[in-house]
């Protein structure tokens, strides 16, 4: 069996881990939480696994005195900001995301200063500092919903990710939303022409496909063209992913998204053959939350997510304007 004292970048899986895990969980009066693009053994000792907004929730709701987050950082900020009485950890702080760090709020200031009457709305993959400066924020499942709650005259700046915008572009016809050049590296490393390759290879598979992904767009292609029926493409948040999983009576389905996605689709349907669209779309960040990090954490108390209450009140407001206009679905 292996020992609970390794070093802090090893894997220390078994049940010696897992029952400290578990102790320590009591003892801090926590709940854990792990995103699906966490390790399987991490989201195999949480409390609850599922995709960012909906962790976030669940945090709100509890009655555990601390959040233990197993994401990325603007996850456990997102949690803090509905959750801000309430202790929230984040195993290793230095999780961050290319996604939320490719827009700065001091940037997207210059951006509204050049486009004054325009309205912001941000995908929930953002800073704190960023859903400050923010109109509303928007998830993958709600992004269109959100577009729809805006004036049809008012232009509109997205930010960050440029697939899902072109996304939303797509879905809504609206011709004056500007669209910051922001993309995640794991789901533009996702390109059409694998995506291509691999329904080729697999035909009759069904296609679940995460919005801000470089093939989404080649996805929705193939359907247009009649390659692949239209009723086998699935543009999905993780949360949607899951709950398709459910109820698919496909016997093959090709994911474009984090791998680590694969672990959960694989427990809730364990007769689908669920394959990597790339199996190497891996989130180093997702990666830095091992099992001695939530480990530490729990034994130390680190790392804890402060935000300025100043700067948190104009965030939650973005995000709370969200929640008001309808189920958000899930995050990434
Ligand atoms: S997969 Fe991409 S968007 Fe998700 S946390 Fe990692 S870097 Fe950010």
């Amino acid at each position: 069996m292996t020992s609970v004292d390794t070093p802090h970048n090893a894997r220390p899986v078994g049940v010696r881990w897992r029952e400290e895990v578990r102790r320590l969980v009591k003892r801090r009066d926590a709940v854990v939480l792990a995103h699906n693009y966490q390790l399987p053994e991490i989201q195999d000792v949480a409390d609850f696994t599922g995709d960012s907004l909906a962790l976030s929730r669940i945090a709100a709701g509890s009655n555990a005195s601390t959040t233990v987050f197993c994401g990325v950082h603007f996850m456990a900020e997102t949690a803090k900001l509905l959750a801000p009485d309430k202790t929230v950890l984040i195993p290793d702080a230095r999780a961050g995301c290319s996604l939320a760090d490719s827009i700065t709020a001091e940037q997207l200031r210059d951006w509204k200063a050049q486009h004054p009457t325009a309205a912001v709305v941000s995908y929930v993959n953002t800073t704190a500092d960023v859903k400050a400066e923010t109109d509303i924020c928007c998830t993958s499942s709600n992004a269109v919903d959100v577009i729809a709650s805006i004036p049809p005259h008012q232009d509109i700046l997205f930010c960050p990710d440029k697939f899902l915008g072109a996304h939303v572009r797509r879905e809504t016809g609206r011709t004056n939303i500007r669209v910051w050049d922001g993309e995640c590296h794991v789901h533009a490393g996702i390109n059409g022409a694998e995506l291509n390759q691999r329904v080729s290879a697999n035909p009759g598979a069904e296609l679940f496909v995460h919005p801000e992904c470089g093939c989404a767009t080649s996805a929705l292609y193939l359907a247009g063209e009649g390659i692949l029926p239209p009723e086998q493409v699935n543009i999905l948040s993780t949360g949607d992913m899951v709950r398709r999983a459910r109820s698919t009576r496909a016997s093959t389905v090709l994911v474009a998204t984090e791998i680590g996605m694969l672990h959960q689709l694989r427990k809730v349907a364990p007769d689908v053959d669920f394959r990597p669209v790339n199996d190497e779309a891996s989130c180093r960040y997702m990666k830095m939350i091992t099992p001695a990090a939530l480990l530490r954490s729990l034994r130390e108390g680190t790392d804890e997510v402060r935000i300025d209450p100043r700067i948190a009140a104009r965030a939650r407001e973005s995000v709370q304007r969200m929640i008001r206009i309808g189920e958000p679905g899930g995050g990434e």
